[in-house]
């Protein structure tokens, strides 16, 4: 029986060390939720790394613990994990594909390592799957694997999605290795992105770098044709509608209410990330303090930022940068009663999510880029029964989509900060409207249908291709 293989370099488990031994929690995030349905069902598994670097002994007590819930784990060394993670991956890809190449460095090491976990990605795929399985790799850190795998199963079914942005050609033609970065790609037969920009620059820089042709989104690869779609990934809709409606998330939200006395409610929620546009966020908020006085001690911007990639210089120096603003802001304007931002670096279990963004009547998400972002998607399945506005980036993917939020450019402190003046004036009934509007379009295209949608979309692409053959 044929079963779907699914490979992201992180498993939707996460392994933790403690005092105890080593713990294992589901991983929360759309990609694990969505996915959780189909690879626990038939025989399908899940091929990823767990998180740590574990010594022999433990390696075998993961990967039994692991088998039991159909995933395989790639065990990556400390040296993988500086060169190809928190290096290519993390250093040179992640910046480059989000428009910021000032920060991304080119290492030929990190490149030999990126190669090499590629491969070992490979070996532990072609250790399970069979010659009719689905494979379905995800993201940026497994670009090469496509191509790896189609050297050695020519015929298998092979999917690819990139869950970032995919940028210009003026980009990518910076990179030392794109060539053979895209090629990595075009192993699939399916390859997806979030946005048709995405899927636009991607057919442009294959057209330019490597000269192959395309045609309503299908790729002449020699004698292979692979079909390049758009698939926008929604979230669990369902589960976040029902935690924001459970007794646990009404009491957080009432004691977080007490707390703020009735004060209106600003709130951003992001990964500390220099992609995120927190700072360009904060010195808006204080534009609105300035030109809106009105709105002192009545508006709180509750800013949650979530630890990540903290050995990395930049996140380092943008958390110094936040910790400043919020530090001269609150010093500015606080009053006895009144701090304008309730700031925390911290993550919170999503119970406590939900009765944030119940509470909050805008949401501020605000991206210098982002592939899709699923906050702005959480925000609005969570605001069951109440109105609220949305913020948005236009350079978010979800802004292709949402187009009921308030759009803003990021980079332009002066309309940010009338953009949340709007939000905070806007009439109820104009709110319910527009947050229906996006409300309907979350609920339809969830998490589910997401990844029904590309499955089929694989299927069908790989039928058209052996009738041709
Ligand atoms: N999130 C979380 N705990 C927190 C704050 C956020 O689990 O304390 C989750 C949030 O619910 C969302 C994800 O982190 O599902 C962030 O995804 P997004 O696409 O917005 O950005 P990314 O971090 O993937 O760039």
């Amino acid at each position: 029986m044929s079963r779907t293989i699914i490979v992201s370099n992180r498993l939707p488990t996460k392994v933790q060390r403690s005092d105890e031994g080593l713990s294992f929690s589901p991983s929360e995030g759309g990609l694990a939720t969505g996915l959780g349905s189909i690879y626990r069902a038939d025989n399908n598994v899940w091929v990823g790394w767990p998180g740590i670097s574990v010594d022999e002994e433990e390696e075998r007590e993961v990967r039994e613990q692991l088998r039991t819930d159909s995933m395989r784990p790639v065990f990556l060394t400390e040296t993988e994990i500086r060169d190809f993670y928190e290096g290519f991956s993390n250093e040179t890809l992640w910046p480059t594909f989000h428009y910021f190449a000032q920060y991304a460095i080119y290492d030929q090491t990190h490149w030999e390592a990126y190669v090499a976990v590629n491969e070992k990605f490979c070996q532990a795929v072609l250790e399970l799957a069979g010659p009719d399985d689905t494979i379905w790799v995800h993201d940026y850190q497994l670009l090469l694997l496509p191509q790896m795998l189609r050297a050695v199963r020519p015929k298998s079914s092979i999917g690819f999605f990139l869950h970032i942005p995919f940028p210009s050609y003026e980009l990518i033609r910076v990179l030392p290795w794109r060539r053979q970065l895209l090629e990595g790609m075009l192993g699939a037969d399916l390859i997806g992105f979030h946005t048709y920009g995405y899927m636009r620059h991607f057919l442009s820089s294959v057209s330019q770098l490597l000269g192959y042709q395309s045609q309503n989104g299908l790729v002449e690869v020699g004698t292979r044709s692979v079909l390049v779609d758009a698939f926008p990934m929604g979230i669990d809709q369902a589960k976040y509608a029902e935690v924001a409606q459970s007794e646990q998330a009404r009491i957080h939200e009432q004691t977080y209410r007490d707390a703020l006395r009735n004060e209106r409610i600003i709130l951003s929620i992001d990964r500390l990330d220099y992609t995120k546009g927190i700072a360009q966020r904060l010195r808006a908020y204080e534009l609105l303090l300035q030109t809106y006085p009105e709105w002192r001690e009545r508006a709180t911007l509750l800013m949650v930022v979530v630890p990540s990639r903290d050995q990395v210089e930049q996140y380092k120096e943008l958390k110094e940068e936040i910790d400043e603003l919020v530090g001269r802001i609150n010093s500015t304007y606080r009053t006895i009663s009144w701090n304008p931002i309730q700031y925390f670096y911290r993550s919170f279990p999503i119970e406590e999510l939900a009765a944030l963004y119940r509470m909050a009547e805008v949401a501020l998400v605000t991206p210098m880029r982002d592939g899709m972002n699923l906050v702005a998607k959480e925000f609005i399945a969570s605001k069951i029964d109440t109105p609220g506005v949305l913020i948005l980036s236009e350079r978010a993917g979800a802004a292709r989509e949402l187009s009921d939020a308030i759009i803003i450019n990021p980079t332009d402190t002066n309309q940010l900060a009338e953009a949340m003046h709007e939000a905070l004036v806007m009439p109820e009934d104009e709110q319910r409207q527009r947050m229906g509007a996006m409300q309907a379009l979350v609920k339809k295209y969830n998490i589910h249908h997401w990844v029904e949608l590309f499955i089929n979309r694989l299927t069908y692409s790989k039928l058209k291709q052996e009738t041709l053959a």
